[in-house]
């Protein structure tokens, strides 16, 4: 195509540049629902970290309450228990002894409620002695814990023992107890306060935890003594090999950790406490999907109204992207039928060359470009020789094929490719040769002259036997302001000049608008 009539990379919205904003539609619309997801996912995760951090103060809170309860509780017992180790040590127990010790030791135990009972054991673990009125019976207490441990310590502090049920009367109780020495120091017996166990139970019902929370009380070795809820199974047992027996304490003596249950594998925030003046451990715990119940709830609900919203976006995401490809398509029909069009309106049906429409239009362009850069601009117009014989001899649609040579060896001479190639009018022709003078016009309209000639088409109403061509050069450096009409004219004259000089031939008209030369070539 000579002259770009349409240039589709050029155009605004052309096909380059939907490219991208379907592209940049598809980004915005995903960067858009990742924004959403991500904005989701931070405030959740922000707002879980805030739920637990809550359950942690929480779960501090009651332990360093539980931890203070057990401390006093038994202190309070221990200091029961140093008075009366030194009022026996100093006056012994033997009969006179006895009902005094009696009534002290159930007063005392009547002052202290979380007193189950105190008992006196001899070395050979024999009740002595008891808050009780009857004395039990029985083999004795040789074969107790604590009994054993006294034994063998000389260590005068308070022992505190694994939960055991009384021989008393069968109630469940943390032993605590102290040694009783002779004046030499040698083993003389077993003094014992027994904490209700009933007291710690009640003490940890006080507190409000949800229905698969826990809360406990064990020695430093792992001894569960208390528990909430209570399982008499689990009395006794050891958590030396739980998580916070063998990660966390030895760590720090007190913390939050949340842990899944090696009992019933429920996840649970525990707090954690070691007590500072005894060597038990108190613990609470919170399951994880109590704690994070209310942000399960929300969690839920945000997520739907996102899933709703990014649904929304991509739904709407999708009809405007294939919106836009529709009118892509449109567009692209529409720019297809207008090329067309501007083929029609710009080109002879014919021969295909351009018509005068469009050569007019190039001549005005190349008028401002040669003016501009000061380069020569040239046109060759043709005219077949004897052509209306030729129609009379061979009717019209060999005529029109005739033409149809004519244009395709006018066309192959043009090689440039700004040089452009116009069906004039019925049987003339034209070349518009930008950049070209009058020298290299001669050389062109020689060549189509001889391209013509060359095709050997038969006219037995021309001298020479065949179809053959007149043509007119001129050439002139545009000025700025010249005419076109007379730009052709003089191009015509000179196709005059070679139709009168005998045909078959090319002329030049010259710059002062004489003819200059007059070329004819034989084959
Ligand atoms: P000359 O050598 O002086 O040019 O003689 P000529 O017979 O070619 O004279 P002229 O240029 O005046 O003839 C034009 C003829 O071209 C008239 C017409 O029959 C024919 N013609 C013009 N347009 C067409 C066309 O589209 N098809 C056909 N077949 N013939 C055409
Ligand atoms: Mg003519
Ligand atoms: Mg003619």
């Amino acid at each position: 195509m000579p002259i770009p009539i349409h240039d589709p990379h050029q155009a605004p919205g052309g096909s380059l540049k939907r490219l991208p904003l379907l592209k940049a539609a598809a980004l915005f619309i995903a960067a858009v629902c990742l924004c959403l997801c991500g904005l989701l996912y931070l405030q959740l995760e922000q707002s879980r970290r805030h739920d637990l951090a809550l359950a942690q103060i929480a779960s501090s809170n009651l332990t360093r309450a539980m931890a203070q309860q057990a401390e006093d509780t038994f202190t309070k017992a221990d200091l029961v228990l140093t008075s009366l180790v030194d009022w026996i040590q100093a006056d012994g127990f033997d009969g006179e002894q006895k009902p005094r010790l009696q009534k002290t030791f159930a007063r005392r135990v009547q002052a202290l409620h979380q007193l189950h009972g105190i008992f006196l054991f001899d070395k050979q673990g024999q009740w002595v002695v008891t808050s009780f009125q009857d004395l039990p019976r029985g083999s004795g207490v040789m074969d107790r814990e604590y009994f054993k441990y006294h034994q063998q310590n000389v260590s005068s502090l308070a022992h505190i023992g694994p939960a055991i049920r009384s021989r008393e009367n069968g109630e469940w109780i943390i032993p605590v107890t102290k040694r009783i020495n002779d004046k030499d120091g040698n083993f003389e017996g077993v003094l014992l306060a027994g904490i209700k166990m009933s007291y710690f139970d009640q003490f940890f019902k006080s507190f409000s935890i949800d229905d698969h929370g826990a809360m406990f009380l064990a020695l430093t070795d792992g001894t569960l003594l208390a528990r909430r809820p209570f399982v008499e199974a689990q009395i006794g047992t050891s958590l030396a090999q739980g998580a916070i027996f063998q990660k966390h304490l030895p760590v720090a003596t007190s913390g939050n950790a949340m842990i899944s249950s090696v009992v019933d594998d429920t996840v649970r925030l525990y707090g954690y406490r070691q007590l500072e003046s005894y060597p038990l451990v108190v613990s609470a715990a919170s399951s994880r999907d109590a704690i994070l119940k209310e942000w399960y709830a929300t969690a839920f609900q945000s997520s739907v109204i996102v899933a709703l919203v990014v649904l929304g976006v991509g739904l709407f995401g999708w009809v405007f992207i294939h919106q836009v490809r529709d009118g892509g398509r449109i567009e692209a029909d529409l720019r297809k039928a207008q090329e067309a069009l501007e083929l029609i309106a710009t080109h002879d049906s014919l021969t295909g060359l351009a018509n005068r429409r469009l050569f007019e239009r190039a001549l005005e362009i190349e008028f401002g470009r040669g003016a501009r850069q000061g380069s020569p601009l040239s046109l060759v117009m043709l005219d077949i020789d004897f052509f209306k014989r030729y129609n009379d001899t061979y009717g019209h649609v060999a005529g029109d094929h005739c033409l149809a040579e004519v244009a395709r060896a006018l066309k192959s001479c043009c090689h440039r490719k700004a040089d452009l190639a116009v069906r004039y009018g019925g049987e003339e022709f034209a070349a518009l040769l930008p950049d070209t003078d009058i020298h290299g016009a001669m050389a062109i309209a020689e060549q189509i002259r001889r391209s013509v000639m060359d095709k050997n088409i038969t006219h037995s109403g021309s001298p020479t036997g065949y179809v053959t061509v007149s043509l007119g050069c001129y050439s002139f450096i545009p000025s700025g302001n010249d005419s076109l009409e007379v730009f052709i004219q003089r191009a015509d004259a000179a196709l005059y000049q070679a139709k009168n000089a005998g045909r078959n031939r090319a002329a030049v008209l010259s710059m002062d608008g004489g003819i200059a030369e007059l070329l004819r070539s034989d084959r």
